[in-house]
């Protein structure tokens, strides 16, 4: 790490093991011409081989020391350095400026004491993005790409699998950081679903029942979604009162938000 300490309340645990950051990058596969944002490059463990490959990637950095040594260490013509909170970043802005290949591309080791609201804040992006390739905590990934009736299933999976699709790709040991995590790591990657998939004609309106439905996880929708919706417009859906949020496919929440909006 060569003088970096690291800071906790960046989340900065800096993949060293180089097995790891090749199986990463080919799992990536970037090619010339991609546009492509890294999300808190660090050190630059991912960033000097997507740099490699690719010409040219525009990354998103809080830390102010990690900005300086990577200033020193790329030219300007490979690395476009966003000074930033990746939580606040505008990453429109990015994909409007789009390479050969159309879609931006978004990858990163993520904090993972913010993960979530980010996964949150790109989703916002998805009909700009080609796809994504985070490491996360494998317990999120593992909420992420959950189907119904798993125990793992619930908001953030309905949200994201919502507008994405997700494979879970492959764990990662703590040992592949320095420092190691308390927790297991996995990688994953995220395609948006094309736009005719989004089928909410109100999203806030989706968003509020599928928030409602997983706030008592272990209630009846009878009970969660009292005050949205009642009994009998749920079973002229096909959705039983009786059951419970995480026996609803993603679709049924649309359906139940567009029943609502209509
Ligand atoms: N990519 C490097 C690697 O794999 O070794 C570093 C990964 S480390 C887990 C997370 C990185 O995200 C750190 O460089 C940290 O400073 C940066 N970071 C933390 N919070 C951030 C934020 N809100 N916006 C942008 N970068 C952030």
């Amino acid at each position: 790490m060569k003088g970096h300490i690291p800071r906790k309340r960046f989340g900065q645990n800096f993949l060293v093991a180089q097995a790891v950051i090749d199986r990463i990058v080919a799992a990536i596969a970037p090619r010339a011409g991609d546009r492509l944002v890294e999300i808190g490059p660090g050190l630059g463990a991912l960033t000097a081989p997507l740099a490699e490959r690719l010409g040219h990637l525009d990354v998103v950095e809080i830390d102010r020391d990690l900005i300086a040594r990577l200033r020193q260490r790329f030219l300007p013509e490979r690395l476009t350095i966003h000074e930033g909170d990746a939580l606040k970043f505008d990453f429109a802005g990015l994909a409007a400026g789009a390479g050969s290949q159309p879609g931006l591309r978004v990858v990163g080791n993520l904090p993972y004491n913010i993960s979530t609201p980010l996964l949150f804040h790109l989703a916002q992006y998805a009909p700009l993005l080609r796809d994504m390739h985070f490491m996360l905590q494998r317990e999120v990934v593992m909420r992420m790409v959950a189907p119904p009736g798993n125990g793992d299933y619930g908001r953030l999976s309905v949200m994201l699998q919502y507008r994405f699709e997700m494979e879970r790709l492959f764990d990662v040991p703590a040992e592949a950081f320095d420092p190691a995590p308390k927790v297991d790591s996995a990688i994953v990657r995220m395609i948006p679903r094309p736009a005719a998939a989004l089928a909410a004609a109100d999203e806030a309106l989706f968003a509020r029942v599928v928030a409602a439905a997983f706030g008592q996880r272990r209630k009846m929708l009878r009970n969660t979604l009292r005050g949205l919706i009642d009994a009998a417009p749920l079973e002229r859906l096909g959705i039983s009162p009786g059951a419970r949020a995480e026996e609803l496919a993603v679709a049924d929440f649309v359906r139940i938000a567009n029943c609502l909006a209509a």
